[in-house]
């Protein structure tokens, strides 16, 4: 049986998760590329933009407008903190269902945003990581901290990265404590001879954060009890490894008809 179409709009097609969005819309068969949004391109088609496929489609600098002129069903945004809001939010009161990929969003502003869908009878996802590797690494750790209760994260990423532990480290850290008692770990007479050495202390959990120049996003899951030790690794190689979660999510927000905050909920 072939699926539904769907028809989308791209927000950030120029940027690097944007480029890598353009090829996968374009490269499934019930998906349509309806539009994209490009502040610097406004008027102009995606032919003419460097490093895009060489198709007819128009390239308007507000998202707005875009709807305005263009049916669509689905935006997929990949922008930056600030613009990712204010499209969900135009998304949401123009019935066009918004799969958002940027960061940044406060617990406040999910709760608000999740009213607007909810009264809309909309679907939404708002998914900080896409990688799908990424999220059953965390749901694996969950699983296992169950009966392995002493764990060390370690994070690697490149180092341009701004923030550590890296918001996946604190994801993972966060679920695993939905599981795990409160515990110190290691001797309870250790001392840190060096500052940092035993990484960061939440709840007892250790995290570490590597960055190097040549990594990309890197985490293990590191978890010993007698005898035994388990690792559980994910590593992104390029920004493509997020592309099978932005399909699901594209694919998903067409039958929700409420937001759904993490690519985790969208996982059994
Ligand atoms: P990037 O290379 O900097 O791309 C961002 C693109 O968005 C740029 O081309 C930028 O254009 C464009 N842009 C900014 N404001 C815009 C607006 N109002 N309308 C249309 N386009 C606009 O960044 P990236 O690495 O692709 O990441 C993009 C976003 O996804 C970031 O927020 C990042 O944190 C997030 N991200 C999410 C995941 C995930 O799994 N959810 C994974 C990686 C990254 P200019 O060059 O003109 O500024």
């Amino acid at each position: 049986m072939s699926q539904e179409n769907i028809r989308i709009i791209i927000a950030g097609p120029r940027g690097k998760m944007g480029k890598e969005a353009v090829k996968m819309v374009t490269d499934t068969e019930h998906f349509t590329l309806q539009a994209v949004v490009d502040t610097k391109n406004a008027g102009k088609k995606l032919s003419e933009l460097e490093d895009q496929p060489n198709l007819d489609i128009p390239v308007y600098d507000d998202f707005i407008t875009c709807i305005n002129e263009v049916d669509a069903d689905v935006l997929i945004d990949l922008t930056k903190p600030e613009s990712g809001k204010k499209h969900l939010e135009a998304a949401l009161e123009n019935g066009v269902r918004p799969v958002i990929g940027t960061t940044g969003f406060t617990d406040e502003e999910i709760r608000n945003y999740s009213s607007i869908a909810e009264e809309k009878e909309i679907g939404a996802v708002i998914a900080p990581n896409f990688a799908v590797g990424a999220i059953l690494m965390m749901k694996f750790a969950q699983m296992a901290a169950k009966y392995m209760p002493d764990i060390e994260i370690i994070e690697k990423h490149h180092d341009q990265k701004l923030d550590a532990p890296s918001g996946t480290a604190v994801k993972t850290a966060q679920m695993i404590k939905e599981v795990r008692q409160s515990q110190t770990q290691g001797h309870p007479d250790e001392k840190e001879e060096m500052k940092g050495a035993r990484g960061a202390d939440d709840d007892g959990l250790r995290i570490h954060s590597v960055r190097l120049p040549g990594l990309v996003a890197h985490q293990e899951v590191l978890l010993g009890t007698t005898g035994q030790t388990l690792s559980i690794k994910h590593d992104t190689i390029d920004r493509s490894a997020f592309m099978p979660g932005v399909k699901m999510a594209v694919e998903t927000v067409m039958k929700l008809d409420m937001l759904v905050y993490g690519l985790e909920n969208l996982m059994e």
